[in-house]
């Protein structure tokens, strides 16, 4: 026997089994409802009909497309249904309101239930107001009367403030939830032209009109005179933002007919996005806000500045480092190491610059950072390390003596990228000699997996290449570098040098960092040598090498070889 027919039969002639199942689904606080095969209201529990206000004869019979004409809930059985049947479980938690036209909140599972061949023979929806809900719809009735504006019947500001605070508090909120405010245009002037019952009617007109269309998807509010509020659950962007007030919109402008007048109305709308922390009465005044600049501009929609214009800064920021990737926009200048015995050229530091389209020469503190956080610097790495090999093979056929060229590692790229393997390939495709080439290792501000970071540090040295500790003294963990890499040199940080003279502890702190590192047998680089005496103390420290300002800034290519190597 099918469920279809549980409702049409006698209860004693329906076996125990199914009599049991009948009396105890009459009896759960969980609503129910079943649907054949082809969509098909079979049976709704008594609970169902309690929450719902709809009667088994209501809904018998009919699929919930045929049901959305008169009752708008149901087209979002509709959906659930095309998901149901490609997942088999639908569950999701939605607002709908009972007959009586009081909101409250749902969870809603839909099952499918399929044959041995696995067609789908019914579709059950189970749906239930947890205790929380309970709690809350009890809040909500408690002041009914005085919870919705007596015009429109739409929730008024405390009720709407209720509704906020509730979907502020569930889980998962804090990047789904807009608060939007909007204010109707020139509305006076049907007020004066018609009068204000006309301006009554088109307003209750307006309420009707938008709580149908988002039966599911929004909650309004009429918050004063010809100004409204909404929420928008489940939005996470911008974008998706827009779209909905763009329906909004649409729903606003669309012609409505008042007593034989046809109508058309405008608004202006500010938007909040939702943030982890904020109190309503931020939310609310962000909105409002954003709704007052929008009075004052051309702009119809805009998005309170604080949250949004920062976020969407660095969506461009990540969008034209993503494009400068592609498009290689990137360039190395060279800063000269010298000797600091005989002011002889050694060798060149290599420092990105991001050749912006529009913004010009962006250097690397502007982007490098932020390329980290957001996992591109693993790219960057490559195309930096593949730029200096170019180079030196190109200045080694020109027959330049340019000594060797260094460039710059943060730690965290290193176990982000097949940056060995990366390498590898760069070596073998230019073909130069990896002795030509070292590599500066900084520590990263995103967390590291030590174990891996330094095993490629061993890998990449067994490539030939000779490792710096870059900024030494500057990092977490400077000293265990130095026992746990195969290191050839230690930088000095420039913040180091220029404190030098003016302080005695730092003055002693470089002068161990030095003879530390003259003892274990690495190359000491003093940087940021900006005066003479910087280069006296930098010479008395015994720092093998110096760089800095003094010798020269980074350069592009073309005038390191003007400058560089005809003097050489
Ligand atoms: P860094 O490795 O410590 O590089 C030295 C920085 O000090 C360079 O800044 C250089 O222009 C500057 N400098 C050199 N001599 C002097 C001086 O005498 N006085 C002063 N005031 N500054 C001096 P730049 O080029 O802006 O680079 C900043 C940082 O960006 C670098 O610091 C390095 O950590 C990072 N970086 C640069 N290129 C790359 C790269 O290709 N990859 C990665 N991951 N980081 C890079
Ligand atoms: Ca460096
Ligand atoms: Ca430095």
């Amino acid at each position: 026997m099918s469920i279809s027919s549980l409702k049409s039969i006698q209860f004693s002639e329906i076996p125990i089994q199914q009599r049991l199942i009948q009396k105890t689904l009459g009896h759960i606080s969980e609503a129910v409802m079943y649907m054949d095969a082809s969509h098909r209201i079979v049976y709704v529990n008594e609970r169902f009909q309690q929450l719902t206000g709809l009667q088994f004869y209501d809904v018998s019979g009919k699929t919930p497309q045929e049901l959305t004409k008169t009752k708008p809930e149901f087209s979002f059985y509709s959906h659930m249904l095309q998901t149901a049947e490609k997942h088999g479980y639908w569950q999701s938690e939605i607002w709908n309101q009972h007959e009586n036209g009081q909101i409250y909140l749902q969870s809603v599972i839909m099952m499918t239930n399929k044959d041995d061949a696995g067609n789908i023979q019914q579709y059950i929806v189970v749906f239930s107001k947890d205790r929380d809900h309970q709690l809350y719809e009890k809040e909500l009735t408690a002041d009914a009367a005085s919870s919705y504006d007596t015009l429109t019947s739409l929730p008024n500001r405390l009720l709407f403030e209720k509704h906020v605070m509730h979907a502020i508090q569930q889980p998962g909120t804090s990047t789904s939830l807009a608060v939007v405010f909007f204010q109707l245009e020139r509305f006076a002037d049907f007020n004066e032209k018609y009068g204000i019952l006309f301006g009554n009617m088109v307003l209750k007109h307006l309420a009707a009109r938008l709580n149908h269309h988002f039966y599911h998807r929004a909650i309004f509010s009429r918050w004063k005179g010809t100004e409204f509020a909404c929420i928008l659950k489940d939005v996470t962007n911008q974008q998706e933002i827009h779209a909905s007030i763009e329906v909004i919109r649409e729903k606003i402008s669309a012609p409505m007919n008042i007593k034989g007048f046809d109508i058309s109305l405008q608004a202006k709308f500010g938007v909040d996005l939702y943030t982890q922390g904020t109190s309503v009465s931020d939310f609310f005044s962000n909105a409002k806000a954003a709704l007052q600049q929008a009075k004052k501009t051309e702009e119809p929609i805009v998005f309170y500045r604080k949250t949004m214009e920062k976020s969407e800064e660095l969506f461009l920021m990540e969008a034209e480092l993503r494009q400068a990737i592609k498009e290689k926009q990137f360039e190395l200048y060279y800063q000269p190491l010298i000797c600091t015995k005989d002011k002889t050229l050694l060798g060149f530091e290599g420092l990105i610059r991001w050749n912006h389209p529009t913004k010009g020469v962006v250097p690397p503190v502007a982007f490098i950072p932020f390329a980290e956080q957001i996992g591109l610097i693993g790219d960057i790495g490559r195309l930096v390390f593949e730029k200096a090999c170019r180079q030196i093979a190109d200045w080694e056929a020109a027959g330049f003596d340019f000594g060797k060229i260094h460039v710059n590692i943060s730690m965290n790229e290193l176990h982000q990228s097949q940056i060995v393997e990366q390498f590898a390939a760069v070596l073998e495709t230019t073909k130069i000699n990896p002795d030509k080439i070292g590599i500066e290792l900084t520590e990263s501000s995103t967390s590291l997996n030590m174990e891996d970071t330094i095993n490629k540090v061993k890998a990449l040295e067994k490539l030939g290449l000779s490792i710096a500790i870059d900024d030494f003294g500057t990092g977490f963990s400077s000293f265990d570098y130095l026992i746990d890499f195969p290191i050839q040199r230690i930088k000095i940080d420039r913040s180091f040098m220029k404190a030098l003279g003016n302080n005695k502890k730092i003055s002693a702190i470089v002068m161990s960092i030095a003879l530390m590192g003259e003892t274990m047998g690495l190359e000491v680089v003093a940087e940021g040598i900006e005066t003479e005496e910087q280069l006296q103390q930098a010479r008395r420290l015994n720092c093998n090498v110096v760089q800095g300002y003094l010798f020269d800034r980074p350069l592009p290519k073309e005038v390191v070889e003007e400058k560089w190597f005809r003097t050489v």
